[in-house]
């Protein structure tokens, strides 16, 4: 993140970042969360920090107005979760995942960080994981035509879902189908 964003971030409270990084004001020796409702201060007093605990070490105190000394990670906890959900939700789009992940408030840079870190899978692989499971139990509990199948889970065709499956299993849709027939 860079220190333009953060800066942009508190002149707008944008809470979506509380958690993310806190930023203290040199002249009253207070640190806040983006979200702090008191006076905005003059960009040249303030500085950011990554963690509550760096702006302690460094001599600041809490917020009382914000309480800057209650928060953590969880925000970045409930982000990568909201993410997950999401993910689960709308899998089978084709496109426009990356457009509602927006809508979660941070960058796409980070919300990659910040999904990694908490599952310790990329969100693409996270979705791939979704992809193949539905796949995988479309092929062997349903009679559905195998592009059908592509198509509903998000797959433009059949040629990208097939790579995608051999890819992942070592089998075509259609072998694996047989395999997993009675
Ligand atoms: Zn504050």
């Amino acid at each position: 993140m860079t220190q333009e964003e953060m800066w942009k971030a508190v002149s707008e409270n944008d809470a979506s970042y509380d958690g993310i990084f806190f930023y203290a004001v040199r002249s009253t020796g207070i640190y806040c969360r983006p979200s702090c409702k008191s006076k905005i201060p003059r960009r040249e007093n303030i500085c950011f920090f990554d963690t509550a605990e760096q702006a302690r070490a460094a001599g600041f105190r809490p917020c009382k107005r914000c309480r800057s000394d209650l928060l953590d990670y969880q925000p970045i906890k409930e982000i990568a979760e909201r993410a997950k959900r999401l993910l689960e939700d709308s899998f089978r789009k084709r496109c426009g995942l990356n457009q509602e992940l927006r809508h979660l408030g941070v960058s796409q840079r980070r919300m990659v960080e910040i999904f990694k870190d908490e599952y310790g899978v990329t969100l693409s692989e996270y979705v791939g994981n979704l992809r193949l499971a539905e796949a995988k139990r479309l092929l062997s509990d349903t009679n559905d035509e195998i592009i059908d199948i592509a198509y509903s889970i998000g797959f433009g065709g059949l040629s990208s879902f097939y790579r995608f499956f051999k890819n992942s299993t070592g089998l075509s849709p259609a072998a694996y189908r047989k395999e997993h027939r009675e």
